[in-house]
């Protein structure tokens, strides 16, 4: 399996597009951006919501 050619796209509501190159990187920056933004929110998810919110797209 290889992720090379896919990165992982999520929209979070304020506006911001977060992007990852791989599961665990979009995990680490939406959670990143959580703490920092949405310090409120930060609690209420878990790895698995944020992998289903995301989209995992061709990278061009
Ligand atoms: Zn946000």
């Amino acid at each position: 399996m290889s992720d090379l050619t896919f990165h992982y796209v999520l929209d979070c509501p304020c506006g911001t597009t977060l992007t990852g190159l791989s599961e665990d990187e979009i995990v680490e920056v939406a959670f990143a951006h959580l703490r920092e933004v949405h310090p409120d929110m930060a609690d209420d998810y878990e790895r698995d919501h944020v992998l289903f919110m995301a989209r995992k797209l061709v990278r061009r």
